[in-house]
């Protein structure tokens, strides 16, 4: 492709994604694609000769589009988002015309300052202190197991990175409701899933202090070494917060290390009225949060913060004669703030969404879309078929339907029906968590562009579904 048809079809391409956002209401949220429809109807071999992009992109529109779940549908609540906006999309066209390697300071200046600048704007800005540094993560799986490798290093005295394990004493803890990035980060560190502990959780499914002091008083009497506590701000199946403050204080009561995971729920933090009740926040050792759910910016970007970078750097620092270079003492070198070499250039998309947006408008569209979940939890509040299954928490809704002429047993295959009754219509994508053993419906209100008129749309669909039954 020369520059003439690069730029036809950049224009082209432009004009595709122009029309894909102004039509996107009128396409099926989810998928309906049967497994293995989309590959079969694919050469099974790549072309010999070259093909014509007009020819490939007539393919994409045919073959690939009907495979594709529309993430950034209006009427897409499952899950957690992975919203993005125009000035997001813009920046990764940028990043990947410039195609840098951000691996180490020297390979692209620009995109590891951009990174520290954006990072402590965050920082600033969701009110962690100033003693925090950051580093892009691709995911907040990948920040939370590099956060649980900083620790096994700086409580083994830096001896696992060389001796291996000899004999492992060391105790993770987390409450029952916490991600399963937790269980794969025990898992991979070497800690071992029998050496996570899971805590009790209340009535609101927050862990129970009193419980986690216990068991790690009990772990010390066994002769265990408790190491860190994995807190969530924000839990995947209900956004429950975990109460941050009298974890930080048990963690310096015993002296161990504190990850916040606050992978979603995170970008709430910007909000004075989430933020201030939350107290101890700057107790932590690392914090993660993911601006590609929560902050209208392309997957991948997750931002995590780090107290003690000496200690990151200390696990992660590897430096071949080919990787050193002169400006070694005066810069950041990303390549030893986590696993990957190779970097992609990520600030620049979150700063183009910072600077397009500004924080004025972030907050504006993080409180419409809280007022939305109030206004979708009040409907379900007036049903008498339906109930919440937990509190509101920010944007999410966890709700059943519960007529009273059904037994519980037969409850939960009722609202797996009407999931996928809802999900097949193609008008709205809802998703599920078992919340206290109940099969419990989820909505999240997060998507950049959701609005009043789409939680009617799923409020008509969970009435034809609840009927049809
Ligand atoms: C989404 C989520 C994660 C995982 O995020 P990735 O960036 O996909 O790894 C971890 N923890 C919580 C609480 C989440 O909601």
């Amino acid at each position: 492709m020369n520059t003439d048809e690069f730029r036809k079809y950049g224009y082209y391409l432009i004009d595709w994604i122009s029309n894909y956002f102004e039509n996107i209401s009128n396409i099926p949220v989810k998928s309906k694609v049967e497994p293995g429809e989309i590959y079969r109807s694919l050469p099974q071999l790549p072309p010999e000769e070259k093909e014509d992009f007009i020819k490939i992109l007539d393919d994409f529109n045919r073959i690939i589009l009907p495979g594709i779940t529309h993430w950034q549908h209006p009427n897409f609540f499952a899950f957690f988002p992975a919203n993005n906006s125009f000035p997001s999309i813009l920046g990764e066209i940028l990043t990947s015309a410039i195609g840098a390697q951000c691996m180490i300071w020297e390979t692209s200046p620009s995109a590891t300052e951009l990174e520290q600048l954006t990072l402590d704007w965050l920082k600033r800005s969701i009110g962690l202190p100033e003693e925090f540094s950051g580093v892009i993560q691709d995911t907040a799986s990948t920040a939370t197991l590099v956060s649980i490798l900083t620790a096994r290093e700086k409580y083994s005295n830096f001896s696992i990175n060389k001796e291996g394990f000899q004999n492992n004493k060391f105790r993770v803890y987390c409450s029952q409701e916490a991600h399963s990035s937790i269980d794969k980060a025990v898992k991979i560190s070497g800690i071992g899933e029998n050496n996570l502990v899971k805590i009790e959780v209340d009535d609101k499914f927050s862990l129970i202090p009193e419980k986690l002091e216990t068991a790690i008083l009990q772990d010390m009497e066994n002769g265990m070494q408790p190491l860190c506590v994995v807190s969530a701000l924000g839990t995947t199946g209900s956004l429950a917060i975990d109460p941050i403050e009298k974890i930080a204080e048990i963690c310096q009561k015993y002296s161990l290390w504190h990850h916040i995971d606050a992978a979603y729920a995170g970008s709430a933090l910007l909000l004075e009225e989430f933020r201030n009740p939350i107290k101890n926040l700057e107790l932590c050792d690392t914090f993660v949060f993911n601006p590609h759910k929560w902050l209208f910016t392309n997957f991948d970007c997750s931002a995590y913060y780090v107290k003690d970078k000496h200690s990151l750097l200390k696990t992660f620092e590897i430096t071949p004669s080919y990787l050193q270079s002169d400006y070694d003492r005066r810069v950041t070198n990303y390549r030893d703030w986590g696993i990957q070499l190779g970097r992609r250039f990520r600030a620049l998309k979150l700063w183009f969404v910072l600077r397009n947006y500004g924080l004025d408008n972030i907050k504006t569209i993080l409180r419409n879309h809280i007022d939305l979940a109030k206004y979708f939890a009040e409907w379900i509040e007036n049903q008498k078929n339906f109930e919440l299954l937990a509190p509101v928490n920010l944007n999410l809704v966890c709700f059943r339907f519960k007529p009273a002429e059904y037994e519980e047993s037969e409850i939960n295959d009722l609202n797996k029906k009407i999931e996928k009754n809802i999900n097949n219509t193609g008008k709205a994508y809802i998703s599920h968590t078992i919340l206290n053993g109940k099969y419990t419906l989820r909505a999240v209100f997060g998507q950049t562009n959701v609005a009043k008129r789409n939680i009617d749309i799923l409020i008509e669909e969970i009435n034809k579904a609840a009927r049809s039954l």
